[in-house]
């Protein structure tokens, strides 16, 4: 049985302008220990599809509807109380921008332990060296120091580090990391993602990994999905995705990447910008920066199709 599995996830926020349809009717699913790339240019519903799970929509505007069921859980009928436990307990995340998420006058010891605190039944100087453990852990330096140091005294990589620490106290059966090592310069970037694959690893802990980042997902996932204007267009192991792409837009990503596999070509970035989502262009989303589109792409919308073998793709060319 899958740890997650997600069936109809819609998203919607009720807006003075109109319904935005940030989450557009998603279904996947997350095995124990695997890691899924959610892929696609920013305000395509990804980092919004991570908080409809973890329970952190604001309702209202927000409303999410479909099925959330996490090992074994029906998470969208629980109460707040059991859902802060559940994301206590058994699923975190790590965001983008560590020092906005860290609380400037504690010192970073301090918040580490409680973060442990709040999971386990430990004070004192047992909670002072399971600190330091998990200081360790995410390759803090000399953590016995570092226990007294404020954010503002950290580089963007450790701070990183410490909200790794914290969403990782609590041994979470599933992580999502939403563009963790993107604010941060690229030899720091390299080291977050290898602490990541390092505690995937150590832990079994399954990772969906948000980002725009191809060149990340590559080093990372498993398993990929593409998302354009709150809908999933293409799904396909890390290798089919990156060598044979079916969806335009997947093909207009990886054009728009320099690739270390393949001769250098002159980079084409993708016409166009992505749509308002409360002005979706009727038939397919993509069709007004899609170079094969036919009459029924600006008429009909197309359904995400399986073809088996772990692949979807939702495109009238399919
Ligand atoms: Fe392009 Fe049509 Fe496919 Fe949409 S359905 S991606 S417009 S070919």
């Amino acid at each position: 049985m899958a740890l997650l599995e997600v069936n109809n996830l819609k998203t919607h926020f009720h807006t003075a302008k109109g319904i935005v349809p940030a989450v557009d009717g998603v279904d996947f699913s997350v095995s124990q220990g695997e890691t899924l790339g959610l892929v696609g240019e920013s305000g395509c519903g990804k980092s919004v599809t991570a908080l409809s799970i973890m329970g952190l929509v604001p309702s209202p505007p927000g409303k999410v509807t479909g099925k959330i069921l996490f090992d074994g859980r029906d998470v969208l009928s629980l109460s707040e109380k059991e859902m802060r436990r559940l994301r206590g307990n058994e699923m975190a995340m790590i965001f983008q921008e560590p020092m906005s998420a860290l609380n400037p006058v504690l010192t970073i010891g301090e918040q580490i332990a409680e973060a442990i605190r709040l999971h386990q039944d430990i004070e004192g100087r047992d909670l002072e060296e399971r600190t330091i453990d998990m200081m360790q852990l995410v390759g803090i330096s000399m953590p016995e120091k570092r226990f007294r140091d404020y954010p503002h005294q950290l580089s963007g990589g450790m701070r990183q580090r410490v909200l790794i620490a914290m969403a990782l106290s609590c041994n979470p059966k599933l992580l999502f990391a939403d563009e963790p090592s993107t604010a941060l310069d690229v030899t720091i970037q390299a080291q977050i993602l290898e602490l990541l694959k390092q505690l995937r690893t150590d832990i079994d802990t399954a990772i969906v990994l948000i980002s725009h980042d191809l060149g990340v997902i590559a080093e990372m996932a498993d398993r990929v999905i593409v998302m354009y204007a709150g809908k999933f267009v293409e799904e396909a192991s890390v290798n089919d995705l990156f060598h044979n792409p079916l969806h335009p837009y997947t093909e207009g990503l990886l054009l728009s990447v320099p690739r270390l596999d393949k001769p250098v070509k002159r980079l084409r970035p993708i016409t166009g910008s992505v749509p308002d989502l409360l002005d979706l262009p009727a038939g397919c989303s993509f069709h007004p920066r899609c170079s094969y589109a036919k009459d029924i792409c600006r008429q009909q919308s197309p359904i995400l199709k399986s073809l088996g073998a772990g692949r979807r793709v939702s495109c009238w060319l399919r």
